[in-house]
């Protein structure tokens, strides 16, 4: 997980989520456990918005997103605050995986988890790595609380990290093996910015380089 900076609100959200909102109020008059159209809050131009923010990744656990992947999900469930089913402010984006584990962990409120939409929360402060293996940092509640809720150390991530760990452990192989060739004592600057650019946000697992990378001088 890493900060996400939300875009303005899409205009098909800003026209619609007065009509759209009241309908769905209204059907939970008849039927209390009815669920907002997913073809309402999850327009393609919210989808769409939600992966720009995102860069195609998950808010939650940071793989990317297939073209259809990405599900536009609630980040304070509909069944505890169902006024808020199509406020822009509450819609994320989910690989199906995470979505399906944050409403089986309801248990664990999202309060007590970090938010990646909260610019004032540094996920890195509570999240850390041991190999592919994500951690709480220095004993961090919320880090933990996260990790438990959105299961991101399931065996699918697990595996997915460790891909792109190894993936980078043969770049960086090339990398030294040519500089030794060339009889360099440095990395080239271009060299020095291939290695860094696995850390930026549009990465997959950016945040797992950001820890990797830091304690590595060049
Ligand atoms: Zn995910």
């Amino acid at each position: 997980m890493i900060s996400v900076t939300r875009l303005p609100e899409p205009s098909i959200l800003t026209q619609k989520k007065e009509k759209w909102l009241a309908a769905f109020l209204k059907k939970r008059e008849s039927k209390p456990d009815a669920s907002p159209h997913s073809k309402q809050y999850g327009h393609e131009e919210i989808r769409e918005t939600l992966e720009t923010m995102s860069f195609h990744k998950c808010f939650y656990c940071e793989q990317e997103l297939g073209e259809t992947e990405g599900q536009v999900d609630h980040y304070v469930e509909v069944a505890e605050k169902p006024e808020r089913a199509f406020e822009w402010n509450n819609l994320y984006l989910s690989c199906p995986l995470c979505n399906g584990k944050k409403s089986y962990n309801i248990k664990i409120p999202v309060s007590d988890c970090l938010d990646p939409c909260d610019i004032s929360e540094n996920p890195s402060a509570h999240l850390s790595f041991d190999d592919e293996h994500i951690i709480q940092r220095q004993n961090s509640v919320k880090g933990a609380k996260t990790i438990q809720k959105y299961k991101l150390n399931r065996r699918q991530l697990r595996y997915l990290r460790l891909k792109q760990l190894q993936r980078f452990e043969r770049f960086l192989r090339k990398l030294l093996e040519r500089k030794n060739r060339e009889g360099r004592k440095e990395f080239t600057l271009l060299e020095k910015e291939a290695i860094l650019r696995f850390k930026e946000p549009h990465h997959a697992f950016s945040l797992m380089f950001n820890v990797y990378l830091s304690g590595i001088e060049f």
